[in-house]
């Protein structure tokens, strides 16, 4: 069922974008400037502008916001060009010509933290804690005020792209605020099997965007500084899902194999300091009382036997083998023993693949009493 739109113009003509004029069934690669460098040279963000044939609504999608995570600026790759990085091919996933509506992509929001490897702005700030921005503010401030104001106002839909950062891994998974209709609804469309409840940090692009009237959502995909194939398959799918539920692009939507919405989860931490040799793959199903890690000493002797406090599915992974007493090791949403049966059984006949042939996705919402909330542990 495709979505009804309204708040888009009545008139599908050009769109606007600084100088930028782009007539409709074609694209435009331009840039936003954000000041300039300490050499007087321009700073700018790189943005490319699909203007669809036809009527429809707006949807951005920003990336690399962390300047270390990469996977999002993969994804936006990905999905205009295909794996062969060719325009006009057979492995474009979009044609403005056939496109409607209009798709806002940002690939690089942080371009100086990317070339710094750094998840910060140049200034050491964290540019995702500084919106909408100010215009006469410091630097990430003016930055964020410019991607808010020229990007997300113009935006009725937005998608932002992250990863987990260096020392851990995040099985694909959607947050947004699934007390906003709107958000969960975007959610949903996008597709994922985990979607976590959170309204997000003060200040990050997604609770400003939303609490603003704009429903978005946001990518936790893999990790940081490197291109992972399943996350970038993971974005690109999800970000048509949500093109084809808004009528923008004629395509089968994907169904993930199951659906968890979560609203607490339970991250396991260990006890002693030592090394990690972790026994499970993120995307692993795990039951209650279940060894999952060994911490050892530097000899290579088991320390601590870490055990599952819980029955459920692994979406976070610590990924560096250095480990203190209370570190975070895996994080676990938990599933009741039958919806976890059935996620093995769709899992292992997928190949861990999304199935298009899926008929129905069952649903179920997740409540833990003693795990945390997104919003107590977010970063
Ligand atoms: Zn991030």
């Amino acid at each position: 069922m495709k979505w009804s739109i309204s708040n888009f113009m009545a008139e599908w003509g050009e769109f606007t974008f600084g100088d930028e004029k782009i007539a409709p069934g074609s694209s435009c690669q331009t840039s936003i400037e954000v000041g300039s460098d300490p050499l007087g040279q321009s700073s700018e963000m790189p943005v490319h502008i699909i203007r669809g044939a036809r009527e429809g609504p707006t949807l951005a999608v920003t990336a690399a916001i962390h300047g270390d995570e990469l996977n999002g600026t993969g994804i936006i790759h990905h999905l205009i060009y295909g794996a062969d990085h060719e325009a006009g091919t057979k492995d474009d996933h979009i044609d403005a010509k056939t496109m409607s509506g209009t798709l806002i992509l940002v690939p690089v929001v942080n371009v100086e933290g990317m070339l710094l490897q750094q998840r910060h702005s140049t200034d050491g700030r964290d540019i995702n804690r500084l919106f909408p921005g100010k215009p006469d503010g410091n630097h990430s401030q003016r930055l964020a005020h410019a991607l808010f104001e020229q990007v997300v106002k113009r935006a009725d839909y937005l998608i932002d792209l992250h990863t987990a950062p260096y020392t851990r891994m995040n099985v694909p998974h959607v947050r947004a605020d699934l007390d906003k209709k709107s958000c969960k609804r975007l959610a949903r469309a996008f597709g994922t099997e985990v979607i976590l409840h959170s309204v997000g940090p003060d200040g990050s692009i997604r609770r400003e965007a939303s609490d603003g009237g704009i429903p978005t959502i946001l990518l936790e995909s893999g990790t940081s500084h490197r291109f992972e194939p399943e996350s970038l398959e993971c974005g690109v799918r999800g970000i048509l899902n949500v093109m084809a539920k808004l009528g923008m692009v004629e395509k089968p939507y994907q169904r993930p194999r199951w659906r968890l919405l979560v609203r607490r989860f339970r991250w396991v931490r260990s006890a002693a300091g030592g090394l990690l040799h972790s026994l499970i793959e993120g995307g692993a199903s795990v039951k209650k009382g279940e060894v999952i890690a060994h911490i050892t000493d530097p000899f290579g002797s088991s320390v601590e036997r870490v055990t599952s406090p819980v029955t459920g599915y692994v979406i976070g992974l610590a990924t560096t083998p250095l480990v203190r007493p209370g570190d975070p090791i895996a994080n676990i949403v938990i599933v009741r023993e039958k919806k976890l049966q059935e996620i093995i059984e769709k899992d292992t006949a997928a190949g861990r693949r999304p199935r298009e042939h899926v008929e129905a996705v069952e649903e179920e919402e997740v409540e833990d009493d003693a795990g945390s909330t997104l919003d107590e542990t977010e970063n």
